[in-house]
């Protein structure tokens, strides 16, 4: 089968998985009353999806892998050059999945990867398209650990589509809010009973559910979580427990230096910059009644002085408590 035509299976069976997931959580919604376009809907779709993986896919494959394939001789390294395609493709879902799991759970010990990954964590309503959220630097660097051994070890070139599409449907179904009860191959196999509890807001589950496709990591190294009810349905039970910018630039802006949102709107540039946003929803919102139908409008926010005083001590849960030594 030639490249093309296997790119042309591969995007009707993930387009066909998209469909199936959007019915599936409309039918059997883990959290009840998730709306479609819920907050940071079109942040997920149009920046990480859409464009941050078109420019990362270039750079990876074109500037980093290719280099490192012509550069260096790994004729000897290429044992699996005479494999079915299918033993091929099991080898890089297992060992790239156990690495997937142990880098995981070091950017949650580590304060500095840490700041790769919380992007992931921000969204307070996870759905199929919430696994999307990657911070750049978190794509780049497991991206290339997934694609270059693939390469390097000499696969059959249709290794790459075929392990992108299992990424996809994958992160779809772990993110997806679907009520989903998967019995005994719940040990094995990741769902979607295990990952939303890692995007949960709690103590509990922050060193836990590291797993991707796998469950089994989980339960072989001791850190799953699988108390038999779910995290609850307040903002408060998702996400992070700091305040997050809820723009792309931003969010990547907040992963190199910590910065107040509120505060920063005092200078010109970030106000128009900050406000571009809502002044353009607001626009399409009067120019077309569909548009407005899916998104309420947004206020803009300008800079008062007396905003600035320091807000009420916040109440936080004994679980939330535990988060403050990942400091802001
Ligand atoms: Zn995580
Ligand atoms: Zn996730």
């Amino acid at each position: 089968m030639d490249q093309s035509k296997l790119l042309v299976i591969t995007t009707t069976i993930l387009i066909c998985w998209v469909i199936f997931i959007i019915a599936w959580e409309r039918i059997s919604p883990y959290r009840k009353g998730l709306p479609f376009f819920r907050e940071g809907f079109w942040v997920d779709l149009v920046w990480y999806t859409i464009i941050q993986s078109y420019f990362l896919k270039i750079l990876i494959f074109d500037y980093i892998i290719a280099p490192l394939q012509h550069h260096f001789d790994w004729s000897g390294f290429q044992f699996i050059k005479n494999w079915s395609i299918t033993e091929q493709v099991l080898f890089f879902l297992v060992t790239h999945d156990l690495y997937i799991y142990l880098f995981h759970r070091l950017q949650h010990a580590n304060k500095t990867l840490w700041r790769t990954h919380e992007a992931h964590h921000s969204g307070k309503e996870v759905d199929f398209l919430a696994g999307s959220r990657s911070h750049a630097l978190e794509i780049i660097i497991n991206q290339t650990i997934e694609f270059a051994p693939i390469v390097i070890l000499g696969a059959n070139p249709m290794v790459i589509p075929i392990k992108a599409l299992l990424d996809a449907m994958f992160g779809m179904f772990i993110h997806a809010n679907v009520n989903v009860k998967l019995g005994k191959l719940k040990y094995f196999l990741n769902s979607p009973e295990l990952h939303l509890w890692h995007h949960a807001n709690y103590r509990e589950v922050f060193h836990a559910n590291f797993s991707t496709k796998f469950s089994l990591w989980d339960h072989l190294f001791g850190t799953a979580y699988d108390p038999g009810h779910k995290p609850g349905d307040n903002r408060e039970n998702w996400g992070l427990y700091y305040d997050y910018p809820k723009d792309y630039f931003l969010q990547h802006a907040f992963s190199v230096k910590r910065f107040d949102e509120q505060k920063l709107l005092r200078y010109r540039w970030f106000n128009w910059y900050y406000n571009l946003r809502p002044r353009m929803v607001n626009w399409l919102s009067r120019k077309w009644k569909i548009f407005r139908k899916f998104n309420p409008a947004i206020e803009t926010v300008e800079y008062k002085p007396s905003d600035n005083l320091p807000p009420e001590p916040l109440e936080l849960s004994p679980v939330q408590e535990n988060y403050i030594s990942y400091d802001k």
